[in-house]
């Protein structure tokens, strides 16, 4: 009794089965031969806005600082007198006013 009972949910389970993947396939032959143009354009876009991602700038020149040694972005760097630059103001002040005051920039 039981037996006869699992047949029919296995054959009703196949015949499901079967008819989904029927169904998908079908789907799929419909899908691949006519694209929708709008994944395909977005597709374009997303591309083209990854080439012209604003995040990305060109690669900068990069200075280092004549008192610690930090390398650090042209654009952030603090020009000195003598061509050299600096991560910050108070380090070109310490370089180029040290020799004569020592004792005066601690
Ligand atoms: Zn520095």
């Amino acid at each position: 009794m039981m037996g006869k009972f699992t047949v029919w949910i296995v054959l009703a389970g196949v015949a499901w089965l079967g008819w989904t993947l029927w169904r998908i396939g079908r789907r799929r032959a419909e899908s691949a031969a006519s694209p929708p143009p709008a994944e395909s354009e977005s597709a374009r876009t997303r591309e083209q806005g990854a080439d012209a991602a604003p995040g990305e700038a060109p690669p900068e020149p990069m200075l280092r600082c004549a008192r610690c040694g930090l390398y650090l972005p042209a654009r952030d760097s603090v020009a000195g007198a003598r061509g050299s630059s600096y991560c910050s103001t108070a380090h070109r002040d310490l370089t180029e006013q040290a020799p004569r005051g020592p004792s005066a920039s601690r």
